[in-house]
């Protein structure tokens, strides 16, 4: 239908007690095409009709309404009939007799009302073009309303959508606990009261004895009331000063603030005798379950760096719990962790020391690629060292130590010396940028500014082809000095990107003030980045945040290709994982890599062996 066609199809109600009068207008009318027409003959019937019309006055293109019958309660009821606001706007028109209009206008102010005025008796030719601007008025009415409606809609969706999102990715779905990611910003939190105000707490691991068992015999359906009943129960036995999460499919962690041992003990005590007395009825058979419950404390005299490190530690009590008969508590106990650690730092201290003497550690490449046109931009620079026998041992194992033990500083010093003179030694004009991993305690080596000014000096590389990579660690506990140190080595030109970028737990309110130019998507939030819809969600808002600061993102642990599809789509700038290159001792050479060809891009350089 035309805009014409629509504008003639629209009723018009002409309310008009004189039938001469009446008469008249609907021939003007229908000799312009406009044959949809009410009568409404005396007061009354004009409400009768309106009103019949309530839940269609959409249908109503306009209101002409003669001034004979136009006393106070009809005035308002027609004044809100062409109000906007109201959510009707019928355009009205007031026939008015001429003879009577100045005498009545004093008294009522018409247009103020929003009614169009037309003299009595009408003239076609100034009447005919009121109504049509009228109708048209109501079209584009209509129109805007629908838009805005539309709009509304789309916003309260939106909206709805978010907060669903972000209900999912902070809780489990099925029982509505928080999920292990919110238990671990919690337990972060709590590290940081613990350290900072010797403010105590606890964390029990509670996972339920043969659970499996009434899963597989009675189905998923039975498996998740009974889940949901333990979670009733726990809430009954608990006060009001615990956390409760899911972590695995039967495993769940409580956190109790402000809890002492004693009190960690008393609770978990009585958490599995309400589970051992407990009941499961399901069709004609009762399960009786339990649950092995550990405990890890968080207490001033202990140091524990990260939440990770205590859901491990109550993870460990639980097994052990377990293995101790089941159905029974267990207090991790610190003392068995810190001999193991200690053995095992003592055993690597000299392996390490001597690999620096010797120069046993050798630098390993990853190729960069710039997504906007495939390029290899640069290298990430990872070290490695040669062990006893020749075998090649990964950072994993021995950075730990070394920052316990307190040799991180030379290893930092060596990688940033042989990466720049990796550099020096390659042909002139060669384009390889590197990136280097610097230490969580590399800026309170106070040598590290004087080489890296020295070795700008000494090369004569540019410190544009140098950025150094550091995760939040390095800027927790001394941010004034850490930026200070970055402020400087950022003068020289060299850049800044700040690694595993989402797996600490810093704000973001926090990271916008780093001073770093790239963010690096932390490897886990992209590996199963298909699979996982909050990863998804979580890439995505980081993407959105890394670009409202105008740094550029790097996602790495790119292994498959749809992935990386995925990751192009989303907008992330650079990415680097085994498919695009595994690390390896030869550079790729400064290539551009076809990203639609990516699947054939196999097999991957593989990590090598040491060099002599
Ligand atoms: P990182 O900085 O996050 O380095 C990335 C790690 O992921 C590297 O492990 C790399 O080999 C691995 N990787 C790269 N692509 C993929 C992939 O597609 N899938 C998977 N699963 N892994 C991938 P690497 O070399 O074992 O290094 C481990 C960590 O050790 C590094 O994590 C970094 O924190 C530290 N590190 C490595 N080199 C240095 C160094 O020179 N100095 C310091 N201070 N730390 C280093
Ligand atoms: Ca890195
Ligand atoms: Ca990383």
């Amino acid at each position: 239908m035309t805009r014409h066609q629509h504008l003639r199809q629209q009723a018009i109600i002409i309310a008009e007690s004189d039938e001469r009068q009446r008469n008249q207008i609907a021939a003007i009318l229908r000799e312009a095409g406009i044959g949809n027409l009410i009568f409404a003959e005396h007061r009354n019937d004009i409400l009768k009709k309106l009103r019949s019309y309530q839940y269609s006055l959409e249908t109503v293109g306009l209101m002409i309404l003669s001034d004979a019958l136009l006393e106070h309660e009809t005035k308002n009821f027609c004044a809100s009939i062409a109000s906007v606001e109201s959510g009707f706007g019928i355009p009205v028109i007031v026939l008015q007799d001429e003879n009577a209009f100045a005498e009545i206008q004093q008294f009522v102010p018409l247009d103020a009302l929003g009614f169009h005025i037309v003299a009595k008796p009408i003239r076609v030719r100034e009447f005919l073009p009121i109504v049509n601007l009228c109708l048209l008025l109501r079209h584009e009415r209509q129109l805007r309303q629908r838009q805005e409606e539309q709009l509304i809609n789309q916003l309260s969706e939106r909206k709805v959508m978010e907060a669903r999102l972000k209900y999912l990715v902070a809780h489990d779905e099925l029982t509505g606990l928080a999920n292990r990611r919110t238990l671990e910003k919690k337990l972060q939190a709590a590290i940081h009261r613990c350290v900072n105000f010797g403010h105590p707490s606890a964390l029990l691991y509670l996972d339920l004895d043969h659970f499996n068992l009434i899963n597989d015999i009675e189905g998923h359906e039975a498996g998740e009331r009974l889940l949901l009943a333990v979670i009733n129960l726990l809430h009954a036995h608990l006060d009001n000063e615990h956390f409760a999460a899911r972590i695995g499919f039967d495993e769940f962690c409580i956190y109790l603030d402000g809890a002492s041992r004693q009190h960690a003990l008393t609770i978990a005590e009585r958490l599995r005798r309400a589970l051992d007395e407990f009941r499961f009825v399901t069709g004609n058979d009762s399960y009786r379950i339990s649950a092995s419950i550990g405990i890890a404390l968080l207490e001033p005299s202990r140091h524990i760096d990260h939440a990770n490190q205590l859901i491990a530690d109550a993870h460990q009590a639980c097994y052990t719990a377990k293995k101790n008969g089941r159905n029974t508590v267990y207090l991790h106990s610190e003392q068995n962790i810190e001999v193991h650690r200690r053995h095992k730092d003592m055993a690597w201290l000299p392996l390490i020391r001597e690999a620096l003497i010797e120069n046993r550690f050798f630098l390993v490449f990853q190729p960069v690629v710039r997504l906007a046109d495939g390029l290899i931009t640069h290298h990430e620079a990872l070290i490695r060292m040669k062990g006893k026998d020749s075998e090649v041992v990964r950072p994993g194992e021995f950075i730990p130590v070394a920052e316990r033990m307190g040799l991180i500083h030379h290893i930092d010093l060596w990688v940033v010396e042989n990466a720049i003179d990796f550099l020096a030694s390659l042909p002139e004009h060669s384009a390889v940028n590197l990136t280097i991993n610097l230490s969580a305690h590399a800026f309170q080596a106070r040598s590290l500014l004087p080489l890296i000014q020295r070795k700008l000096e000494t090369t004569g590389i540019s410190a544009s082809r140098i950025t150094f990579e550091i995760t939040e660690t390095a800027m927790v506990g001394n941010f004034e000095q850490a930026r200070e140190m970055i402020a400087r080595i950022r003068a020289l030109g060299y850049r800044f990107a700040l690694d595993d970028f989402g797996s600490g737990f810093s704000s973001f309110d926090y990271i916008k003030k780093f001073p770093v130019d790239f963010l690096k998507i932390d490897g886990q939030f992209i590996q199963n980045l298909l699979d996982d819809e909050t990863d998804q969600v979580l890439v995505k808002a980081m993407i959105d945040i890394a670009r409202k600061l105008g740094k550029l993102t790097v996602a790495e642990y790119v292994e498959n290709p749809k992935v990386l599809d995925l990751l192009i789509h989303l907008g992330v700038d650079f990415a680097q994982g085994y498919l695009l290159g595994k690390p390896s001792t030869e550079l790729l050479p400064f290539q551009r890599i076809s990203l639609g060809d990516h699947r054939r891009l196999s097999p991957p350089i593989s990590d090598p062996a040491p060099r002599d």
